[in-house]
């Protein structure tokens, strides 16, 4: 860590507070920054503050083809996609881009909405629920293993530095069926963090 950084890195966690393995975790975080992928400006005015951080929800973009490149340009184009997607205004006409996080296939960490603001995710459950989206059809094609590490060093760095949260999937939380993150990400959440909305921490 830089002297004089603030650990942490409030500018992608806000209101984080890790211990020294929070830290730890962090330091192995790929993290990039949101203007790598947009410059576009949120609306802010319409955008909800989150609160205290209480939950994760783990997504998949499920778009109709498997999502298969490792390419950071093709990577940043696509998030842009989705941002163009979400707030197209005659289409969803959000705020800004639903989730706060991605996860790609190289195991990088996007920084999409700020984590100050409720996200669009799950309708009804986006307050103090943060949003991660791992890149890709969990229908159609499997996780790599650099999403699933990434993915799960980041749920364990949020847990440490926000006191403990609940980890949940899309399908586990929503109020109408959706096979959102797919079956083979559902799969690992399973297997690797009991979830069905439970604490791990
Ligand atoms: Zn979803």
């Amino acid at each position: 860590m830089a002297s004089g950084e603030i650990p942490g890195k409030p500018e992608f966690f806000p209101g984080a507070n890790p211990s020294q393995n929070g830290i730890a975790i962090l330091s192995s975080l790929a993290l990039v920054e949101r203007c790598a992928f947009t410059t576009t400006v949120p609306r802010v005015e319409n955008l909800l503050p989150m609160g205290t951080l209480r939950n994760a929800t783990v997504h998949h973009t499920g778009f109709p083809e498997p999502f298969l490149t490792d390419e950071f340009a093709a990577t940043a184009t696509h998030l842009l996609e989705i941002q163009t997607l979400h707030c197209d205004p005659a289409g969803r006409n959000w705020a800004d881009i639903g989730y706060h996080y991605a996860v790609d296939r190289t195991g990088r960490i996007w920084q999409l909405r700020d984590l100050l603001f409720q996200g669009a995710h799950v309708k009804n459950h986006n307050a103090h629920n943060a949003g991660i989206v791992v890149l890709g059809n969990f229908d159609l094609q499997t996780p790599t293993t650099q999403q699933t590490t990434a993915l799960t060093a980041l749920l364990n760095f949020m847990s440490d530095a926000f006191h403990g949260i609940n980890v949940a999937t899309h399908q586990e939380l929503a109020d109408t069926p959706t096979s959102c993150p797919g079956k083979y990400l559902q799969m690992f959440m399973d297997q690797n963090f009991r979830t069905s909305n439970k604490e791990f921490a």
